[in-house]
């Protein structure tokens, strides 16, 4: 593809590695966004790179971290709702940054966008535990519903809930949501590394 074109003749300039710092010949090793590197760290970097991408086995477990730390935010979320009866949006957020923390531990070395698919669905599956939550907790506490006698897991409860939860979600609300949805999202993003000539 390239076309030729005069080298100038210099004599071959010593440059470093920029990973590494060794000496190195001028127009030897591989540039990685931008940077000349040696050869054995272009190498090191391309390793590191394929473990990223080898995400099938360990996705299991990297929707599990994910799931345990949405969880987490979502005990969280609800505790200081029920403790403080005000509703913080930005809460959310945490449950987001857990999710995408749990999918990133969960998936050791890898990265990509299967995870940061998984990182979203989690902190969704976070928001929806600790709405229901909220929502249960003030529905059973409440002297007036005593009577029906719900229990946190009744499944008039469950009806009541997904009828209102489009409702009950105000533009901040939804606001909160995207904000945690782009922060879990963003934790197992692949590496933004390329490897040229
Ligand atoms: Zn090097």
């Amino acid at each position: 593809m390239s076309e030729p074109e005069a080298i100038p003749p210099s004599q071959p300039e010593a440059t470093v590695c920029s990973l590494c710092q060794n000496p190195m010949a001028a127009e030897a090793g591989t540039s990685i966004n931008g940077h000349r590197v040696c050869d054995s760290c272009a190498a090191q970097v391309q390793a590191e790179l394929e473990a990223e991408q080898q995400t099938g086995a360990r996705f299991p477990i990297a929707l599990a971290g994910g799931a345990a730390g949405a969880l987490v935010g979502a005990i969280i979320w609800a505790v200081i709702v029920v403790a403080t009866n005000y509703e913080i949006g930005y809460v959310a957020v945490l449950v987001g940054y857990l999710a995408g923390h749990g999918v990133k531990l969960g998936a050791g070395k890898g990265r990509g966008q299967s995870l940061q698919i998984a990182a979203a669905g989690m902190a969704v599956f976070g928001l929806v535990i600790a709405k229901y939550f909220i929502l249960a907790h003030f529905v059973v506490s409440d002297p007036s519903t005593a009577e029906l006698g719900l229990g946190y897991f009744s499944p008039g409860l469950f009806i009541v809930f997904l009828q209102n939860i489009g409702s009950s979600l105000s533009p901040f609300d939804l606001l909160w949501i995207a904000f945690a949805l782009m922060t879990a999202w963003r934790i197992p993003a692949p590496s933004k590394i390329q490897v040229g000539q």
